[in-house]
């Protein structure tokens, strides 16, 4: 049994060293006794300090936990050692670890979904499920735990052996035979667990599922807890006070708005689109060569429409900008990635295409003027 099932709430405490051993990442040293929580059942280990150096990790390797320093510790062999663990990164992990438990008991409960697994990281927590959650089941769920913490349902730790389970109900079957320790949650959930959890609901304050993903035929739900649930919500609030500021309407109209927006934007694209294509071939009726080189001050959407004219007329076009940007459209007369091929070579070129389009950028500025004049000693040995 580990000392920090026997007392949760022993956070500073002194013990020796026991062992120590240097290794590249740190020195990591275990204590003839620790309350430190190793890593495990999906919740991260405790932090804190040992002597005041920062504990980076803890985790179990046999019947020994061991503790990981950063390295240059000072510790010695049996030297007594001052231990703090951080109470506000051990209450978030019971707090998240706690809402597992109580989400895990609704979705089986009322959902009739099971639990697949559990996560938790330092922004959120996961559980992935058998079944699909779809957003009417996200809802429900949400509110049934919310409705247990505000019930304020105690948190009870016991011990057991197999055969004095009696009638306890519990979730999963459990590997041990002897010491098994139960996680009871009022009357509504009774759990084979090891890690460390609230006394009682309230201290779960919120719980709020952020995002549902499909996930191996199931779902991963995301979820936060308590502070972080709260701290959530600040963050959606500022984000939406901003977008409501920025766009100057109130918050039931901010859906609204934002559809309009983007229903505008695509309207302006599909005539802007329009207009071009229009420009374009105007544009295209003021060439009379069959070939065509020169230099441009047009966007790429206006090069490219000109240079899909150009093609359409069989005549082979090169625009190029100022900043190295590129077009060589040579439609059915001649390979585009042969022409370019030996500019391509001794150029700094940046792009590609097919056999009647090759696009890009050339990289160097000075090196435009002899990129064009290799593509343009390409297209006199074509002999048009
Ligand atoms: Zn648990």
């Amino acid at each position: 049994m580990k000392l920090y099932q026997v007392d949760q709430d022993v956070l500073r405490f002194t013990s020796r060293v026991r062992s120590v051993k240097e290794k590249e990442d740190g020195v990591y040293i275990t204590l003839e006794s620790t309350y430190f929580y190793p890593e495990g059942g999906g919740q991260p280990s405790d932090m804190g300090t040992i002597n005041g150096k920062e504990v980076l990790d803890v985790f179990t390797e046999g019947e020994e936990i061991w503790h990981r320093l950063a390295s240059f510790s000072g510790l010695t062999l049996h030297m007594p050692v001052e231990c703090i663990i951080d109470q506000k990164v051990r209450e978030d992990h019971s707090i998240q670890h706690t809402a597992q438990h109580v989400l895990t008991a609704v979705l089986k409960d009322q959902l009739g979904v099971e639990t697949v697994s559990f996560h938790m990281g330092k922004a959120y927590a996961t559980i992935d499920t058998d079944l699909e959650i779809d957003e009417e089941m996200r809802l429900q769920a949400e509110n049934e735990v919310n409705g247990l913490i505000g019930k304020n349902l105690p948190v009870s730790t016991y011990y057991r052996d197999k055969y004095n389970l009696g009638d306890i109900p519990l979730r999963k079957a459990v590997q041990v035979d002897s010491n098994i320790r139960i996680v009871q949650i009022g009357d509504i959930d009774w759990c084979g667990c090891g890690g460390t959890h609230v006394k009682s609901l309230k201290d779960l304050r919120l719980f709020k599922i952020t995002a549902v993903e499909k996930y191996k035929g199931g779902s991963r739900i995301y979820y936060v807890a308590g502070e972080r649930a709260f701290r959530y919500l600040y963050e959606m609030e500022d984000a939406i006070m901003k977008l409501k500021a920025e766009l100057g309407v109130n918050l039931d109209e901010l859906p609204f708005r934002v559809r309009q927006i983007r229903e505008e934007r695509d309207e302006y694209r599909k005539a802007q689109g329009a207009l071009i294509l229009e420009l374009a071939e105007a544009l295209a009726e003021n060439f009379e060569e069959d070939t065509v080189v020169i230099e441009v001050e047009y966007e790429d959407e206006l090069m490219k429409a000109l240079g899909n004219q150009m093609m359409k007329k069989g005549k082979i076009a090169v625009f190029y900008r100022g900043d190295g940007r590129i077009f060589v459209f040579t439609g059915e007369r001649a390979d585009a990635r042969e022409l370019v091929k030996p500019a391509r070579e001794a150029f700094r070129f940046r792009g590609g295409g097919g056999k009647t389009l090759q696009q890009g950028f050339i990289e160097v500025s000075s090196e435009i003027g002899p990129f064009i004049s290799s593509i343009y000693e390409g297209l006199l040995k074509l002999e048009l």
